[in-house]
């Protein structure tokens, strides 16, 4: 549990498309493109992470020898069923942050005015959100255009409810 009483995750190299999913629900999920399985155990006990894995033996070890780690280990090859299974499992509540998180970096993102963001944006972005939110971290701007509309629809099959405010 993270600091919010919020489930927080670590995900395995081979289920980073999940993990970009999670934080776009807004679940805090650590991803790192190279890990070796130590670390991931490591941090996840440390920082009470969920870990999330395809890999059995990776699992087969944490219930031979690591104790309180929870973990999941992911049945689907399919980003949408894989984080169908991590909601139902654990019963996340999908509509509590949704777009909250950078999903790059796993940043909590801030508002940003709109003159700040005018050279960032296209024109027509500029011209038609009236919005802004910015990560911290990598300074990437975020706005509720076509992609957030696509990646919400999906969030909601997934999740079996609407998104929508
Ligand atoms: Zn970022």
């Amino acid at each position: 549990m993270g600091p919010d009483g919020q489930t927080r995750f670590i995900a395995d190299v081979n289920v980073g498309r999940l993990a970009k999913w999670l934080r776009a629900l807004g679940y805090d999920t650590l991803f790192f493109k190279e890990i070796d399985d130590d670390d991931l155990v490591r941090i996840g006990l440390a920082e009470g992470r969920v870990l999330l894995t395809r890999d059995s033996r990776l699992m087969e070890r944490r219930v031979a020898a690591l104790g309180p780690l929870k973990a999941i280990l992911i049945r689907s090859e399919e980003v949408q069923l894989q984080l169908k299974q991590v909601v139902e499992s654990l019963g996340l509540d999908c509509r509590r942050r949704p777009f909250s998180l950078c999903l790059e970096c796993n940043q909590g993102l801030e508002s940003v005015p709109r003159s700040e963001v005018r050279t960032q944006v296209p024109t027509y972005v500029f011209e038609t959100q009236a919005s802004f939110h910015r990560c911290p971290s990598c300074r990437k701007v975020y706005w509720r255009g076509s992609h957030w509309q696509r990646m919400s629809e999906d969030l909601e099959k997934a999740c079996f409810v609407e998104m929508a405010e």
